[in-house]
């Protein structure tokens, strides 16, 4: 017998890995177990929402504009994403700006323009709610209801939002660690909700060079401790058009669902967020760049 081999028979046993950790180890010590986890269930949650699906063997691009802003800007960027493969089209109506005196977002005429876009091109429609008095409105328009970051912990909102019907989409907050994004998902669950996907839309770190700090290795420990659909943002997380595209990339090979993505047909004159929009043609080039990749990697991206 070869030396290599008498000490391969040496070896112990190797030791078997432990099962995926709980969500939060506190909670643990009343034994509860989280809708959340993987551990309750360990198949993958795959959400329908029209003709696409989130969490399927297929990676689903969701894109469109930062905000409705007019009927040209939204049914233009609608169509043209549309063409490049977007499966879900996004838009905010209720913006959270930073400044009052921002735009604020066009409310309800905003939604109404949405789903007329739904209407052309048949996409369903994503959009922002901001406030509990507004879920009946957003929910008469939107087909996934979308929370985000600066309202990750907004309990109450959550709590709600547990009692609706239509999918949410929520995104992790700027400073929102993994264990208590997934208990965020945990509140829209225990009311009632199993249609959750979450969304990594980058977290702030010391780094200025870019608007946020991409967390990739979130994904992995996401899809490791959650049977829930993830999906990366990297417009929000980078601030810079031109990184979009690599992170998309880097998104699609670490295991994500999906991307969302902010396309304007004008970019330079957008109310929100132009730096980091892609221009149609940019969209066009980026999901050029998926497809091979999609298919390299067993995850292919849905045409619509
Ligand atoms: C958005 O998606 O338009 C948005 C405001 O994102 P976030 O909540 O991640 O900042
Ligand atoms: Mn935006």
């Amino acid at each position: 017998m070869l030396a290599v081999e008498m000490r391969r028979e040496a070896m112990p046993e190797p030791v078997k890995p432990a099962a995926a950790p709980m969500v939060a180890t506190e909670s643990q010590k009343d034994g509860r177990r989280f809708l959340v986890s993987r551990e309750t269930k360990p198949e993958d949650t795959v959400i329908k929402v029209g003709g696409a699906t989130i969490g399927g063997p297929r990676f689903a691009v969701i894109a469109g504009p930062c905000s409705v802003e007019s009927p040209e800007q939204m049914i233009n960027t609608a169509l043209d994403v549309l063409s490049a493969g977007a499966v879900i089209l996004r838009g905010g109506a209720f913006k959270p700006r930073t400044s009052p005196y921002s735009f604020q977002g066009m409310g309800e005429e905003g939604l109404k323009l949405l789903a007329r876009a739904r209407d052309i091109t048949g996409l369903p429609i994503v959009t922002e709610v901001m406030d509990s008095e507004d879920i009946s409105l957003v929910e008469d328009y939107a087909d996934i209801l979308q929370v985000g970051a600066r309202n990750v912990q907004n309990f109450s909102l959550l709590k709600k939002l547990g009692k609706t019907r239509k999918p949410v989409l929520i995104k992790r907050g700027l400073m929102t660690r993994v264990k208590e994004f997934l208990l965020s998902a945990e509140y829209i669950m225990a009311g009632g909700n199993e249609q959750v996907i979450l969304c990594e839309r980058g977290i702030r770190t010391f780094e200025t060079a870019t608007r946020n700090t991409l967390d990739l290795s979130a994904v992995c420990v996401l899809k490791e401790r959650s049977h829930l659909p993830v999906v990366v943002d990297p417009s929000h997380a980078v601030g810079h058009r031109r990184f979009v595209r690599p992170l998309a990339r880097a998104a699609l090979a670490v295991g994500a669902d999906g991307i969302m993505v902010e396309v304007h047909c004008a970019p330079q004159e957008a109310l929100c967020d132009g730096d980091q929009s892609l221009t149609p043609g940019q969209f066009t080039e980026l999901m050029n760049d998926l497809r091979p990749l999609s298919i390299a990697l067993g995850r292919p991206v849905v045409v619509s």
